[in-house]
């Protein structure tokens, strides 16, 4: 049984305004995909409501708690602590949120990186993120925004693409799960 009663005030304190914000934008863009591929709805809500909650944990707390919770910091994450949140996002949803359910978990963990062979909701949340309706607008948004509607599949490629070229660009470190989604579903670019 799922239970799906976040506590908004927890989550709320732990979030910045524009982080909050953001999480609702990335609520309505989850629902909207959900009902557009026929995902579960109250599942997708719950997963993009927490998907950041660990985001605005100042870095030495991420770093206590990754020790704590027995999350691996490689060398990437320690160079891009970016990289840090989806990980311990999805521990902090399960630990502190009481998240069993593996999908919304998983959907966490990967949001930021994607991984090859993802779950609907996975690439729902993940896609979400960077298609919200409040993000600053950039070259490839109303593509990719587009792309998310018509096939959910060739969006993962192009989202992906074009993150891992943002990556490289600014000369941060490129986590290989990235490198990993990106060859299992860039054969999607072609349909
Ligand atoms: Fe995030
Ligand atoms: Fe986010």
């Amino acid at each position: 049984m799922l239970s799906f009663t976040v506590s908004e005030r927890k989550l709320q304190s732990s979030l910045s305004i524009e982080r909050y914000i953001h999480t609702m934008g990335v609520v309505k863009a989850a629902r909207g995909l959900s009902k557009r591929y026929g995902a579960d709805m109250e599942k997708a809500s719950y997963a993009a409501l927490l998907h950041d909650c660990a985001k605005d944990y100042p870095n030495d707390m991420k770093l206590r708690f990754c020790r704590e919770y027995h999350i691996p910091v490689d060398d990437i994450m320690a160079l891009n602590t970016e990289l840090i949140h989806q990980f311990l996002g999805a521990e902090v949803a399960k630990r502190e949120y009481l998240v069993e359910d593996e999908d919304i978990l998983n959907a966490i963990r990967f949001h930021t990186t994607g991984r090859p062979g993802m779950s609907l909701l996975e690439k729902i949340i993940f896609i979400a993120d960077y298609i919200e309706e409040g993000r600053r607008k950039f070259d490839t948004l109303e593509v990719s925004r587009e792309l998310a509607y018509e096939n959910i599949d060739k969006a993962m490629a192009f989202i992906l693409k074009n993150t891992i070229e943002y990556i490289k660009l600014k000369d941060r470190a490129l986590h290989p799960l990235s490198v990993e989604a990106y060859e299992f579903y860039k054969c999607y670019m072609e349909e």
